[in-house]
C-alpha cells in the first residue's frame, strides 16, 4: 500500500508526477507551443554575444529590475518609530504587495493600512477616501503619529496630501495636533529608496523641534537596511564607545517581535521624544550616502548639524564609521574596538587563500553594492560585473574609483541603471565564479548554475539571514563567513568524486 508521503508528494516533487505532466503537454498543444528544439535554438541563442548586444540596447522595458515602489521603501521607514501607523493612500493591492513583500522577508507580520482608493476615487479624487481612512485608522489602531505616502494611483490623479490631511484635521477626522508625516511616493519614478529618503525627510520635518540646548547624543540613519542585526550592531558599538546614540528608525522589536500568545499593533521603535529631539543632538552619522540625500541635505541645512556619511561595509568601511563616532565624540577608539579590527583582519588571514582570484557579479541597491564591492576587493576576491538598477550618476563614478585602487578592480564594469535580464546575458558572455545578490538572482543561479551568495534585499527563500549583521568589524567576520563557506561548499561539490576531496580546507 502506497505511503502517505507518496500519496501525497511533496511540493518540490509535485509537478514532476504523472498528472501534472499531462496537465502540461495538453496546455502547449492547446497553446501550439513551439517544439522543444526551438525552445532550445532560441535558449542558446539568449546566451550569445550577439544577443547581449541588442539586449543592451534595450530602452523600452525594464525586465526584472532590481528594485521595489517608493512607497514600500516609505513604510519601511514610518515603522521603526513608536506607535507610528504607516498608511497608504491609494489601492489596498499596492499596499498588500507592499506588506507581503515585508512578511516574506522577516517572516513577520507588517501592520501597515490602506485607504483602499477605486476606480471612483481615480475619477473623482482620493480625498474622500483618505478623510475616511484617516478617521477610521487613528479611532481602531490608536496611533500616535501616522506615517502616510502615496501609491502610483493617488500620484496619476495628483492628490495632495499636506492639503488632504489639513482638511482631515479642519473638519474633525482627527485632532488638530495629530501628527502626520507625508510623503509623495510616486513609483513611475525612483525606487524603495527614494521613497525611503521621502518618508524619514517627511518624519524628521514634521516631528523634530529644533531648540538652543544641544545634547551628547548621536543621531545614527542607516537608511533602507533590512538587516536586523545591523541596528543590534550599532547600540553595541555605540555602547562601547561609551557614547549615547539615537538610531532614527529603528524596526527591530516591530519585525522581530516574540511568539508571547499576544499580538501588538506596535512594538517598540523610536520614541517620538528622541525623534523630536533629534535636531539637537551633536551631529547626525548616515550609513546610505546614495539613500539619503534628501535626509542628509535636511540634517545639514536645517538643523545645522555636522553629518558624516559613511558606508560602514568591510575594513575601510567600518574604519570610516569608528573614526567618524571618534571626531564626533572626541572620545578614543576603545580597545575592544581595535580589537575586533584585528580579529576581522585574522580572519580575512585565514581564508584569503580561497577567496583571492575569484570573480563577482553583484548586485544590490546602490550603497550595499559599493560596500560589498569594497569588501571583496580587500579580500583580494575580483569584481567583474557591478550592477544595480537603482543607482545614480555619481555612483557609478565612485565604484569606478574605487575599482582603480584596486590592481584587481581593473578587469570590472561597472552597470548603473540596469536589470538581471542583462546581468543574466553577463553572465553567459562573461561568467564569473559566484554572485551576489538578493533572492531574485536565484534564477541567475539556475539559467548559469553560477553559486549565488544571497546579500541585500528581499531574502526571501533562506531563513533568518535578515536577523544576522553585514556592517561594522563583527559585520565583516559574517560576511566573511557566508562568502568563504559558499566558496567551500563548492569545492567540496567540485571534488566529490576525487582525491581533492578533504577533510581540511
Ligand atoms: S508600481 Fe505603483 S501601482 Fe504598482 S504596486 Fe507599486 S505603487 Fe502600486
Amino acid at each position: 500500500m502506497a505511503s502517505a508521503k507518496t500519496a501525497c508528494p511533496d511540493h518540490a516533487e509535485l509537478f514532476r508526477s504523472e498528472r501534472y505532466q499531462e496537465i502540461f503537454d495538453r496546455k502547449k498543444a492547446y497553446e501550439n507551443a513551439h517544439s522543444p528544439e526551438e525552445v532550445e535554438r532560441v535558449l542558446e541563442y539568449t546566451k550569445s554575444l550577439e544577443y547581449q548586444e541588442k539586449n543592451f540596447a534595450r530602452e523600452a522595458a525594464a525586465i526584472n529590475p532590481l528594485k521595489s515602489c517608493q512607497p514600500l521603501g516609505a513604510l519601511y521607514a514610518g515603522i521603526g518609530f513608536a506607535d507610528t501607523l504607516p498608511y497608504v493612500h491609494g489601492s489596498q493591492g499596492c499596499a498588500s504587495y507592499f506588506r507581503s513583500h515585508f512578511s516574506r522577508h522577516f517572516k513577520e507580520p507588517f501592520p501597515a493600512v490602506s485607504d483602499s482608493m477605486t476606480e471612483d476615487a481615480a475619477v473623482f479624487g482620493g480625498h474622500a477616501n483618505m478623510y475616511q481612512g484617516l478617521e477610521n485608522a487613528h479611532k481602531l489602531y490608536k496611533p500616535k503619529m501616522i506615517a502616510l505616502c502615496t501609491s502610483c494611483m493617488a500620484e496619476v490623479i495628483g492628490d495632495d496630501l499636506s492639503s488632504f490631511t489639513k482638511n482631515a484635521k479642519d473638519q474633525g477626522n482627527i485632532p488638530a495636533d495629530f501628527p502626520v508625516a507625508c510623503a509623495h511616493t510616486p513609483s513611475f519614478v525612483g525606487s524603495h529608496i527614494t521613497g525611503y529618503d521621502a518618508m524619514m525627510v517627511s518624519i524628521l520635518e514634521t516631528m523634530g523641534e529644533k531648540s538652543d540646548k544641544t545634547h551628547d547624543a548621536i543621531n545614527v540613519i542607516l537608511g533602507f537596511d533590512t538587516y536586523l542585526g545591523n541596528f543590534h550592531e550599532i547600540r553595541r558599538i555605540f555602547g562601547l564607545f561609551g557614547v549615547e546614540v539615537t538610531i532614527l528608525s529603528d524596526p527591530t522589536a516591530m519585525l522581530d517581535s516574540p511568539t508571547d500568545g499576544e499580538y501588538q499593533m506596535y512594538r517598540g521603535g523610536t520614541s517620538l521624544e528622541e525623534l523630536k529631539d533629534a535636531p539637537n543632538a551633536k551631529g547626525t552619522i548616515i550609513l546610505q550616502k546614495y539613500a539619503l540625500p534628501k535626509t542628509a541635505q535636511l540634517i545639514k541645512n536645517k538643523w545645522e548639524q555636522e553629518v558624516k556619511v559613511v558606508n560602514p561595509i568591510g575594513i575601510a568601511g567600518t574604519d570610516e564609521l569608528i573614526m567618524a563616532i571618534a571626531e564626533l565624540t572626541g572620545k578614543e577608539v576603545p580597545d575592544a574596538i581595535t580589537r575586533e579590527r584585528g580579529q576581522l583582519i585574522d580572519a580575512i588571514a585565514d581564508s584569503y587563500y580561497w577567496i583571492y582570484g575569484k570573480s563577482f557579479a553583484i548586485n544590490a541597491d546602490p550603497d550595499q553594492a559599493y560596500g560589498i564591492t569594497r569588501f571583496i576587493l580587500e579580500l583580494g576576491g575580483e569584481p567583474r560585473h557591478v550592477l544595480v538598477t537603482n543607482a545614480v550618476k555619481k555612483w557609478e563614478k565612485e565604484t569606478q574609483a574605487l575599482l582603480a585602487e584596486f590592481p584587481h578592480g581593473e578587469g570590472c564594469q561597472v552597470y548603473p541603471k540596469k536589470d538581471m535580464w542583462h546581468m543574466r546575458s553577463l553572465l553567459f558572455t562573461d561568467p564569473v565564479d559566484f554572485i551576489i545578490g538578493s533572492s531574485h538572482a536565484k534564477y541567475l543561479w539556475r539559467d548559469t548554475r553560477t553559486p549565488l551568495i544571497r546579500f541585500g534585499f528581499p531574502l526571501f527563500d533562506r531563513h533568518h539571514l535578515h536577523r544576522t549583521s553585514t556592517i561594522g568589524y563583527q559585520g565583516g567576520i559574517n560576511l566573511l563567513t557566508t562568502i568563504v563557506n559558499t566558496i567551500l561548499d563548492e569545492a567540496d561539490r567540485a571534488s566529490l568524486d576525487s582525491p581533492s576531496f578533504d577533510l581540511v580546507r
